[in-house]
């Protein structure tokens, strides 16, 4: 078992290196992945429970960022693959895969591993389980026996798909026939969709009316991840079955549901300021907070996390101490700040913005020092079981606004960074924070209701604003005629 992850937002001006990767060696993913509700969580328990034994021998991962060096690319290749050989004799190998990692001259590296992976096993059964952010290949497909991709965003079925991608191996190396596996794309970019309701509810929906059919073994809308300026880059659908006739007409029908149903998954959102003007409209009949999600500046999709669009529409609407809280803002340099000068300290800041020019200015301001913390706490609801640690971390309040502030980056999965600050956020009228969905998973059940802001940073929901240079191919929501055939 090994993982590589890695989303690569293309229009990111930094590049992503080896240093902005956490790699761990097998025994470190052994002690802290069980039970967690993580794919390596379902990797692992599930093959015990098999009474198969989980040798998970290495996994790469970073925060959502831009594109992978070369070097960067190399060396984890290398340890990845140095690390499977060396767990021989295997049964099988499974991947722990994003599917939307970009390595500069390369598109499509997990293609690539695949292939080298493949190059060990020989005919052993080799599988793998992707984000459905994931901008996969038929030729990457080709080389597996077993292609999973999470059902749900907010991503609570990773462990889900870790399990059924461990079952499935487990039956090919008890002889079961090779499934055809066929990527059916579509013309189309899809804007972020949660699938608890609505549209992204109703394309699973498609999905599950695939998988009912003789033959098929598995159905999966892959959304696919729009800031990517390449080919790969569009929303496609992955279906496993007995032979490549069912494969791909299941792949083939829901590829054209989704393309009749396009405009169901057209979004608007507000702006900073609106959004927190609506917010505090909600809030004068709400009987819990109203949250504010800054969706152009999630960290979970390249974005930095240090924009100040949303905070600093927070503290400009005055509202009295106590009322608004916000989590959180990447920021190092303040989170030391904060810490060298103790609870209770009044401090000068300029915090936030910057990173890159693209996500408002830094704001200066004085600013109370509430509490610190060391940065740790253990997710809730999505990733329920995993340990952060985001380092130095403080709650300062700016005008009114309890703000917390990292020094690592990460979008806001549930209220831990609040509470590790002292903050109940069932307390407080408006709570503003980063992230596009997965803070639903936690803030969902406990919101009166969830209003979204996008300001225009590096994962708005605005993809017409996203240029694509290399990428020329005609793709809804850009071109409503993407989808006719020009041959
Ligand atoms: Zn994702």
């Amino acid at each position: 078992m090994a993982g590589f992850n890695h989303e690569t937002n293309t229009y990111c001006p930094a590049p992503t290196v080896l240093d902005d990767f956490v790699r761990w060696p097998g025994t470190k993913v052994l002690a802290e992945a069980p039970k967690t509700a993580t794919v390596w969580g379902g990797f692992i328990d599930r093959a015990r429970t098999l009474g198969a034994e989980p040798v998970p021998v290495y996994t790469a991962d970073a925060v959502p960022s831009g594109t992978i060096t070369a070097d960067t690319y190399a060396t984890i290749r290398a340890e990845l693959l140095t690390a499977i050989a060396a767990a021989e004799p295997f049964d099988a190998v499974a991947l722990n895969l994003h599917g939307a990692a970009v390595v500069d001259g390369n598109d499509d590296p997990e293609r690539d591993l695949c292939e080298a992976v493949r190059g060990l096993c020989g005919d052993r059964p080799l599988g793998a389980v992707f984000d459905l952010h994931g901008n996969l290949s038929q030729a990457m497909c080709d080389h597996l026996d077993v292609a999973l991709g999470f059902r749900s965003y907010p991503h609570v079925d990773t462990r889900a798909r870790g399990e059924e991608c461990i079952d499935l191996l487990a039956r090919r190396v008890r002889g079961e026939q090779r499934a055809s596996i066929y990527l059916a794309t579509t013309p189309m970019l899809l804007p972020s969709t949660d699938t608890n309701s609505g549209a992204g509810a109703a394309a699973n929906r498609a999905c599950e009316r695939v998988e009912a059919l003789p033959g098929v073994i598995d159905c999966t809308l892959m959304h696919g991840f729009p800031y990517a300026d390449h080919e790969l880059a569009n929303v496609s659908v992955l279906c496993s079955a007995v032979d490549d006739f069912a494969a791909r007409s299941g792949a083939e029908y829901v590829a054209k549901w989704m393309w009749v149903h396009r405009d169901n998954f057209v979004v608007t959102h507000r702006t900073p300021a609106d959004a927190v003007a609506e917010a505090i409209a909600r809030s004068q009949s709400a009987d819990r907070p109203i949250v504010v999600n800054e969706t152009d500046d999630n960290p979970g999709g390249g974005a930095p996390g240090d924009g100040t669009r949303l905070l600093r529409a927070l503290i400009e609407a005055g509202l009295p101490d106590g009322t608004a809280t916000f989590g959180f803002v990447w920021d190092p340099e303040v989170a030391a700040q904060a810490h060298a000068a103790g609870v209770g300290a009044v401090i000068d800041v300029a915090l936030g913005g910057k990173h890159d020019g693209l996500h408002g200015e830094p704001i200066r301001a004085s600013a109370e020092v509430l509490a610190l913390s060391d940065g740790r706490w253990v997710l809730k609801a999505m990733g329920k079981g995993s340990r952060v640690n985001l380092r130095a971390m403080a709650c300062l309040r700016i005008g009114g606004v309890d703000v917390v502030v990292s020094s690592r980056r990460q979008q806001t999965f549930d209220d831990g960074c609040f509470e590790l600050h002292g903050i109940d956020v069932t307390t407080r009228r408006i709570i503003g924070l980063k992230s596009t969905k997965h803070f639903r998973a936690f803030f969902e059940p406990i919101a009166f209701s969830i209003v979204t802001s996008d300001g225009g940073g590096l994962t708005s929901e605005r993809l017409d604003a996203f240029r694509r240079r290399r990428d020329r191919r005609r793709l809804w929501p850009l071109d409503d005629t993407a989808g006719q055939r020009t041959d």
